[in-house]
């Protein structure tokens, strides 16, 4: 396999505004009220740790509560570092909210495709391909790609190219909004004769045989699908989970298990080995990240806070990644290093008794809630 992980640390852009609710915006200006520091800081993962489906688990929004003092200001910087996404940072933040009864801020919510920003450079007016679930070219396009198709709507622009369509039953949200206004969303680019110059995977595909057809199609013609063998452009994963805790009760095949079999066939019908690049937990970078995103949450919060000699970037001295994957959570939390501490539940992919076996965690809980409560009285007797 060609593929490879990234170790590029992102710098935080600003997001698109929230929209505030009237209990988010209350919690909000409380949010700059005056609070202690914290030296400790908490990533959670969200699937199977928070959540399962759209149902909170394992005690979330009780134990998310505490991070929170009596006036709601918040006490503990906390982040959702999560693998998945498909929708911006903004509009995942208003969902957790709900969901989980605290405020959360976009810039607590890193997806796996937040690290997308950091090729923005490279590809801010170059045509582009985002597949996956939900909205992927909206997402792209909020990071500022201005050329940014998803491919639904490219694949439409080629005659033939599923050449099952016929038999699927479902129509695409690009397919249904192109019957009505066809004219206004037609790209001012020439799709049928630009390349494609990278695609991205922003999140779990919904339709494989199109998309490994229609990718096949694009990486082995040079971006350009139908002309001959050309070089393959670069192509970008977001993460590369094989499966993952999803609302049903055994785990669903991810972006890896997509990756997998996007790379076989390619593989099969190339001379050249699909080249790719992975983003994502378990990378070490991502926990860079995190750790940078967290200190900048500490900051924006301290702008009352009196100050006792240290500034920002004082380092934490733990930094908690709680998650249910050993392979993504774990791993890449060991592999960070110091200040990270791995606290491994039981309530998504990993079931086990005791800790696992290949990727121990420093601490095993049940749930979500058991984990805050033991970081929270570690903390204090500090
Ligand atoms: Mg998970």
């Amino acid at each position: 396999m060609r593929c490879r992980a990234v170790f590029r640390v992102s710098q935080s852009r600003n997001r698109a505004p929230l929209l505030l609710q009237p209990q988010a915006s209350r919690l909000y200006s409380q949010l700059q009220s005056k609070h202690e520091r914290s030296t400790f800081g908490i990533a959670f993962d969200i699937d199977g740790v928070v959540l399962r489906g759209r149902v909170p688990i394992g005690g979330s929004p009780q134990a998310l509560r505490r991070l929170y003092g009596e006036s709601g200001a918040l006490k503990v910087p906390f982040i959702f570092l999560t693998n998945g996404g498909g929708i911006p940072e903004s509009r995942r933040a208003i969902e957790l909210s709900d969901l989980l009864g605290v405020y959360i801020l976009p810039s607590q919510v890193v997806q796996g495709h937040s690290s997308f920003k950091t090729l923005l450079k490279r590809y801010e007016n170059e045509l582009t391909i985002a597949t996956g679930k939900g909205e992927p070219d909206l997402v792209m396009s909020e990071y500022g790609f201005k050329k940014v198709l998803s491919l639904d709507e490219y694949a439409s622009y080629f005659e033939n190219i599923d050449p099952v369509s016929q038999y699927k039953m479902w129509t695409t949200k690009w397919e249904s909004s192109k019957c009505s206004c066809p004219k206004n969303l037609v790209p001012s680019f020439n799709i049928t004769s630009d390349r494609v110059k990278a695609a991205f995977v922003v999140s779990d595909p919904v339709d494989w045989g199109r998309d490994i057809q229609v990718l096949c199609d694009i990486l082995s013609s040079g971006g350009l699908p139908g002309d001959e063998n050309g070089q393959q452009p670069p192509l970008y994963f977001a993460a590369d989970d094989l499966e993952y805790q999803a609302a049903f009760p055994s785990e669903r095949l991810g972006m890896g298990a997509f990756r997998i079999a996007l790379e076989s066939v390619f593989n099969r019908i190339h001379c050249n080995a699909l080249d790719c690049v992975i983003f994502g937990k378990p990378n070490p970078f991502v926990f860079k990240n995190a750790e940078a995103i967290l200190r900048q949450l500490r900051s924006s919060c301290d702008d009352n806070y009196i100050n006792n000699g240290n500034n920002g970037s004082h380092p934490f001295k733990t930094l908690y990644m709680i998650g249910d994957n050993p392979l993504v959570d774990i791993k890449g939390a060991k592999q960070a290093g110091h200040p990270w501490f791995s606290i491994l539940t039981r309530t998504g992919v990993f079931r086990g008794k005791d800790n696992h076996a290949e990727f121990p965690a420093d601490l095993v809980v049940d749930t979500v809630e058991e984990a805050v409560d033991y970081i929270l009285k570690k903390e204090s007797a500090c």
